[in-house]
């Protein structure tokens, strides 16, 4: 779609070159800007010029460039990325767009766009990934990507602040998970999104996503009894109603796919 109201599109080459003037916004993949108006947006600014390396893998952690195509990530060798493969994988794929969306999409751009169905987003909290953003002032900022998606559409970015990768630690892709997925049709936007994470110490993570308006994480010290897992799930209370599902069964849902995972790693069924 053509933009009708940007004036100008920059290509930042270096972080002295990125910067941003009122109206602009940051260009990933452009894959949602260029898929509907955006009224009031004058200028573009895209992040895909400043070379940043799609995946480093560091002792630590796996570090994913905010501008790593979704196709590249889903691509990541076994080597790089440990257990988690699959798990990468299957988020990847969770955004059933064209090869076309695929090859472009970023996966900052997933994160910021911030729908609650943004795999990118559930892979990152469920993976207990920090966020390295860029404010506009320089330097870095770091928080869990669990407290940067804060509601539809919303992140905790100030304005001319962007993610500059995504760092998801060593000790999260040695773990095993858990993953389920529901959607209304066979090629539809996720209703819900279930992920859940046994770590090698022991402590077990469920993350709630597509279901709710901002991403949750329900964590226990060990795999918990069914009844303490339900609970947990049935309190969460921002249960998200679109045309992909309604809150009702969003929640219902939500609790089985909760209790699948919770039984397939190691949970007494
Ligand atoms: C057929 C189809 C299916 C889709 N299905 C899904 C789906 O299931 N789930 C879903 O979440 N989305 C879906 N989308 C929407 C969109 O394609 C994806 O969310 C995609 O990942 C967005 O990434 P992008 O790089 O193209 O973002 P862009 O369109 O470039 O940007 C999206 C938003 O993020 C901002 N942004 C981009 N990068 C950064 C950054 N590094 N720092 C700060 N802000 C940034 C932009 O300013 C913009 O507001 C779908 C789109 C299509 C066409």
């Amino acid at each position: 779609m053509d933009l009708v109201s940007v004036r100008t599109t920059r290509v930042p080459r270096s972080r002295a070159e990125l910067t941003f003037s009122a109206g602009d916004l940051p260009l990933g993949g452009g894959t949602w800007l260029f898929s509907e108006p955006q009224p009031g947006v004058t200028g573009l600014v895209d992040l895909t010029g400043l070379g940043w390396p799609a995946i480093t893998a560091t002792p630590d952690a796996l570090v994913v460039a905010a501008t790593c195509t979704l196709e590249d990530l889903a691509r990541v060798p076994a080597a790089q990325c440990g257990a988690a493969r699959e798990l990468i994988w299957r988020c990847c794929t969770a955004l059933l767009g064209s090869y076309k969306i695929w090859h472009t999409a970023t996966v900052g751009g997933n994160i910021c766009l911030a729908l609650p169905a943004g795999p990118m987003t559930s892979l990152a909290v469920a993976l207990d990934a920090q966020a390295v953003t860029w404010p506009a002032g320089g330097g870095e900022r770091r928080l869990p990507v669990a407290d940067l998606v804060v509601d539809v559409r919303a992140c905790d970015l100030a304005p001319g602040e962007v993610l500059r990768a995504i760092e998801i630690p060593a000790a999260s892709l040695a773990a095993r998970t858990g993953f389920r997925r529901l959607a209304l049709s066979p090629l539809g936007r996720s209703g819900t999104l279930v992920i859940a994470r046994a770590d090698a110490a022991g402590e077990f993570v469920v993350t709630v996503t597509a279901g709710t308006r901002r991403p949750h994480q329900l964590r226990f010290d060990e795999v918990p009894p069914a009844r303490a897992l339900e609970s947990a799930v049935l309190r969460l209370d921002d249960w998200y109603d679109d045309a992909h599902g309604a809150p009702d069964w969003r929640r219902a849902m939500t609790a089985l796919l909760a209790e699948e995972l919770r039984v397939e790693l190691g949970g007494a069924a």
